[in-house]
């Protein structure tokens, strides 16, 4: 049998431990925020997910050209909040990581979710397939073949974490829409928040709308970037087609330090 004092000093213990982790994880998001003065390079490491031979001909052929239009976003709507010097992203494709991440816990509660980003940290450190400069961000492409599943798992990106997971299908035909959920994604490192509702997907007014000023308000043609969802009509939500039908909003260029 413990005493009660031994007890007391375990407890006491366990609750250091879990100061110790939750605070670590604070400093490992918040000491690297980007101010822009330079651009934010960001490296792209594609995973083959799912083993196949298919998925595999897909990420051997990718190239740099696939991910231009994330720069090329970027640009576009930096240009509606500040000055700033150009250009805004640069982004690098490394070669593909032979090695699956830590598993993303489902219904995690603030604890595994800390643990996971830490191991996640920890796991990219120890695959780095990137032989360039530091980047300020680094995200994971875990490719999926359409033609074995039709759903994929959530992606996420740790806020400020600058680190990012997106799960994509291997096909050309997905590309624009991975190109998609990858700028969401990085822009959750930079410290921007969802501006949906994670129970139905339907962006929220007015933040997560490109044009809340619309009149009539609906139906909108784009999509905000971490509003994640064009809304049609009541009821009616869609995925953007690409990032020409996206833009990044008031509210998510303040959190990511465009604006004041
Ligand atoms: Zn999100």
């Amino acid at each position: 049998m413990l005493s009660a004092r031994t007890f007391r000093r375990l407890r006491i213990l366990i609750l250091l431990s879990i100061l110790f982790v939750v605070g670590l994880n604070s400093w490992l998001s918040s000491v690297r925020s980007h101010s822009w003065q330079r651009s934010v390079w960001v490296v792209l490491y594609p995973i083959n997910a799912d083993g196949r031979t298919d998925t595999q001909q897909y990420i051997d052929a990718l190239d740099k050209p696939h991910f231009e239009e994330i720069e090329q976003f970027l640009q576009r709507e930096a240009k509606n909040y500040s000055s700033l010097e150009q250009p805004v992203t640069e982004v690098f494709l490394a070669d593909s990581v032979q090695s699956e991440p830590p598993e993303v816990p489902t219904q995690a509660g603030i604890l595994e979710s800390v643990i996971w980003s830490l191991s996640m940290r920890w796991w990219s450190w120890n695959n780095d397939s990137w032989q360039g400069p530091e980047p300020d961000v680094r995200i994971y492409l875990r490719y999926f073949s359409p033609n074995n599943r039709d759903v994929l798992e959530h992606s996420l990106g740790l806020q400020k974490g600058m680190i990012g997971l997106v799960n994509g299908f291997a096909s050309i035909d997905y590309n624009a829409k991975n190109n998609f959920v990858i700028v969401h994604e990085l822009l959750h490192t930079l410290g921007a928040s969802d501006k949906y509702d994670p129970l139905t997907n339907e962006p929220v007014f007015p933040e997560g709308y490109a044009d809340p000023q619309q009149q009539p308000l609906l139906p909108q043609t784009r999509a905000e970037v971490m509003g994640g969802r064009v809304k049609v009509s009541p009821g009616w939500i869609l995925m953007p087609l690409s990032l020409d039908d996206v833009v990044v909003g008031p509210e998510t260029a303040a959190e990511i330090g465009w604006r004041d």
